[in-house]
């Protein structure tokens, strides 16, 4: 009797990989470094499946069947090296490590590229939808070879959430570390969702002047439209929670400083290095860091900021309407800054990703599962080389019929004092898209003056360099 998968790292999301595995009716190998974990899952859950477990490293692999298919579930970065390096030499060539954790996507290239010289496949495999979906089904984004994914494919695939059309929400996304960089881009874009969630609560509250639990409402109904996510559905289940031991809004009793992490910095990171700007993003993760410094904004509370005007209650269902354009709108230019992240890394790496599958497959199971994704993947259906969401006519539409109200909106949290960052900096990089000239010629201006950096004309091709602490001439770099 052999396993056909096992799993090592048995804390939630490995525990809970696992059960799912045996509730789809395969065999599953259990290992943790910590026996008793092990014995835990099969006490309380051995009666749900085929489970074997294993207390060391050697009966672990012995009870696979070959080729061996082994998941890694354990805390990202030395751990995962760690166990690698007590697996790898009990396995051979043609078996496969699949590592699940959240890993970064440079090591797993390196991870890939030293495992291939045994002729061992190393799988890197984002997983989201928390522990929660790794029990009743998540978003998988493996990468690693292609061969592959034909015999762990069609596993994946039962174990994955489906969408609402049926697919698995899972594919093999491309080679080496393709999938944790889409796992990763998924976590940047899911930070920026709760930014831009987070600044539409506030506005409805600071500026509109609703409760927690009016907004709970209004979020139930923008989640019956083309919001309709995940992330707002929790969003209105958080606001209209009451606290228990206070009788306060549960929102009014959480300190209000966010943690992370960090997939989400990653993310700026990594765009940072190749050139592409995801404004939204990194406004998220800056956030989140402005709100942990506590001492710093003690300090700053003194500061002078707007006389506050409330408005009347008709004026504040029609800015509640405002709002969830603004909120509309700029999530698609979120997920048009996280695409083209991905785009740049699939050039810069050589691989072969299909955008469309990609937000395919996050139709369901993740953190950022949402109708929304269906429209993302028919815009890359309709072409697929699609230079950037907003060249999408449906989308561009949407944005031209929303655009006012976004542009109301920041303009009413602007004088209302209410910060706004991810709506300012969406709105900043449409507008800068959109733009027939930018001041990007005078900053090549100022650059070749102080620094002879030269600059290249509208009118004629080459290179050309002024001189500036001469007579002004104009001379080919
Ligand atoms: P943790 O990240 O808390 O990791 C705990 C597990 O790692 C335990 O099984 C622990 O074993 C093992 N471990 C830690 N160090 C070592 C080591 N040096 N050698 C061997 N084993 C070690 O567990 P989670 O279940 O939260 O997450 C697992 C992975 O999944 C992480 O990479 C995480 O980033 C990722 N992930 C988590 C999500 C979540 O919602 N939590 C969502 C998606 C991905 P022991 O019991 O012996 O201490």
């Amino acid at each position: 009797n052999s396993a056909q998968i096992g799993v090592t790292g048995l804390a939630v999301m490995g525990r809970n990989l696992a059960r799912n595995f045996a509730r789809n009716g395969y065999t599953v190998a259990l290992h943790n470094r910590t026996v008793a974990r092990t014995n835990a899952l099969v006490e309380e859950f051995g009666h749900e499946g085929d489970f074997i477990a294993a207390e060391t490293a050697k009966e672990f692999v012995a009870a696979l069947e070959r080729p061996r298919r082994l998941v890694i579930m354990v805390k990202a970065g030395d751990p995962t090296d760690a166990v690698i390096q007590e697996f790898a030499p009990l396995l051979e060539p043609g078996d496969m490590i699949i590592d699940g954790g959240n890993a970064h996507f440079a090591d797993t290239r390196r991870r890939e590229r030293e495992l291939r010289e045994q002729g061992i496949h190393f799988v890197g495999m984002g997983v989201s939808g928390g522990e929660e979906g790794a029990l009743n089904g998540p978003s998988i984004m493996p990468g690693g070879p292609k061969e592959s994914y034909d015999s762990l494919g069609p596993m994946l695939e039962k174990i994955s959430a489906k969408a609402k059309d049926g697919a698995p929400c899972v594919t093999h996304v491309g080679p080496d570390g393709a999938g944790h960089f889409v796992k990763m881009v998924h976590n940047g874009i899911e930070y920026a969702d709760m930014q831009l969630i987070g600044e539409a609560y506030q506005l409805l509250r600071d500026v509109a002047g609703y409760s927690p639990a009016q907004i709970a409402e209004i979020f139930r109904t923008w989640n019956t439209g083309r919001l309709d996510s995940y992330l707002i559905e929790i969003t209105a289940e958080v606001l209209s929670h009451v606290d228990a031991t206070t009788g306060q809004p549960f929102v009014d009793v959480v300190v209000d400083q966010a943690e992370q992490k960090g997939t989400g910095r990653w993310t700026v990171q990594i765009a940072l290095d190749l050139g592409v700007p995801v404004s939204g993003i990194a406004e998220a993760v800056f956030a989140r860091s402005l709100s942990g410094h506590a001492a710093l904004r003690e300090a700053s509370r003194g500061l002078a900021g707007p006389k506050a005007s409330p408005l009347s209650e008709s004026e504040a269902a029609a800015f509640a309407d405002r709002v969830e354009q603004a909120l509309y709108a700029s999530k698609i230019v979120s997920y048009t800054q996280g695409f083209h992240e991905i785009a740049a890394a699939r050039e810069e790496y050589d691989w072969d990703i299909d955008l469309g599958a990609v937000s395919a497959i996050w139709r369901g199971g993740c953190i950022i599962r949402a109708a929304f994704l269906d429209r993302i993947r028919s815009a890359y259906d309709t072409r697929a080389d699609l230079p950037s969401l907003l060249s999408d006519e449906t989308f561009a539409q949407e944005i031209a019929d929303a655009q006012d109200d976004w542009r109301e909106v920041i303009v009413a949290a602007t004088r209302q004092g209410v910060p706004t960052p991810g709506f300012a900096a969406a709105l900043a990089y449409y507008d800068a898209l959109r733009a027939e000239r930018l001041p990007a010629a005078l900053t090549q201006g100022q650059r070749d003056f102080f620094g002879a950096h030269t600059y290249r004309r509208t009118d004629r091709d080459g290179s050309f360099h002024t001189l500036w602490g001469g007579d002004r001439s104009e001379v080919d770099a």
